[in-house]
């Protein structure tokens, strides 16, 4: 099976700490949609049809679209892959462009999983942020999408924003557990070089969180989510049993994904290849028959380093099944006796057939990580 992705690199405005390619051109909804579904015929047969088993639609800002180009990008992706009704089809969102008519209109068009980005239910971080919606209005559009039918609901939060204490991200956890929703990623600011909050931080108008801050936040967050009844299903990611996200759960098992759009990835298992990051030279390529794209073929140590690092982030670790199947026995012995200082110290453990990071170790997870790739 596969996944397709789906990138509308749109946004209404920029938030100062984000480095994802987006433009707030979006008097080019139209031509870009144009572009996309050309792009999606253009390579449909690059996977056999009814192979598609989620579908995701992310950003930029996907519900700054209009109904009708939705629309259009689902019934061409329906005619290219076939897409079945009951996968997976998720649409990220910003709760203020999420009014009733809006949210019925995406539960029309067979969408049963939004993604929205909150961050957090303080004003001022978020007004810090240049976030264009307020706590109220995230409040509102998590329980109008209830209203409206949807059952599966992820909501994006942030820690370690600038000015925020452990207590105010505490609120956060609770704020977004009484909400109901069924899926929660949780992410650590991360400082991204060019983007108006490093300048901020260059300049000491705002204070980064410390090492031990981000730690605190991160075991808080553990916790709160356990007692509430989530599930650490990989480092960011906690959902109520049966709401793991099918679709980023593919990209962390290996399975190919084909993604459109400017700026797009896609991985056969082998081979990653990526549209051009910009919209004139992506519109104009799709224009004269191919998008505009560059690739890269893995090398067997880069598909083992990969493995590694994308699967021992999650709860289910690496399989060392799948590692035999796929670089032999010598792979798992070696892998078991580099891994074995961190399984005597338990931040890793061995559990059957497969190794995992104890859950308060996967906050240094990277640092091990790195140490058992293969050079
Ligand atoms: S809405 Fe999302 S993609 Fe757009 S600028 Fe903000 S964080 Fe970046």
């Amino acid at each position: 099976m596969a996944g397709l992705y789906i990138h509308i690199p749109f946004c209404k405005s920029r938030c100062t700490y984000c480095s994802f390619f987006s433009t707030t051109r979006n008097e080019l909804h139209d031509v870009y949609v144009e572009a996309l579904c050309s792009e999606i015929m253009q390579r449909r047969d690059y996977l056999p049809k009814n192979t598609v088993n989620t579908l995701y639609i992310g950003g930029g800002t996907p519900s700054q679209l209009e109904y009708s180009h939705l629309d259009r990008i689902l019934e061409t992706a329906d005619k290219a892959f076939g897409l079945a009704d009951a996968m997976e089809k998720t649409i990220e969102c910003n709760p203020d462009d999420l009014t009733p008519s809006y949210i019925s209109g995406l539960y029309r068009l067979g969408f049963n999983r939004i993604s929205m980005g909150i961050q957090s239910f303080d004003d001022t971080i978020l007004k810090k942020l240049n976030r264009r919606h307020t706590a109220l209005q995230a409040v509102k559009a998590v329980k109008a999408c209830q209203e409206s039918g949807f059952s599966n609901i992820n909501t994006d939060l942030m820690y370690g924003l600038p000015g925020q204490k452990t207590s105010d991200f505490i609120y956060d956890i609770n704020k977004i557990i009484s909400l109901g929703v069924t899926h929660i990623s949780a992410y650590s600011l991360t400082i991204e070089e060019g983007t108006p909050l490093a300048k901020e931080i260059e300049q000491d108008q705002t204070i980064q969180a410390t090492d031990t801050l981000y730690e605190e936040m991160f075991n808080t967050l553990c916790t709160t989510l356990h007692n509430a009844g989530f599930e650490h299903y990989e480092i960011s990611n906690f959902a109520l049993p049966g709401f793991h996200s099918r679709h980023n759960s593919n990209y962390w098992d290996g399975t190919p994904y084909l993604g459109f759009g400017a700026g797009a990835h896609s991985f056969d298992g082998m081979v990653r290849r990526w549209n051009v990051p910009d919209l004139d030279r992506y519109i104009s390529s799709v224009r004269t028959g191919q998008a505009e794209s560059e690739s890269e073929e893995l090398s067997e140590k880069d598909q083992y380093n990969e493995m590694i690092m994308l699967s021992l982030r999650t709860s289910q670790g690496v399989s060392l099944d799948k590692m035999r199947e796929r670089f032999g026995q010598d792979a798992v012995t070696r892998f078991l006796d580099e891994a074995s200082p961190w399984i005597k110290k338990k931040d890793l453990v061995r559990s059957g057939n497969s190794v995992h990071f104890s859950e308060p170790s996967l906050y240094i997870s990277d640092g091990i990580i790195s140490r058992l790739f293969r050079d």
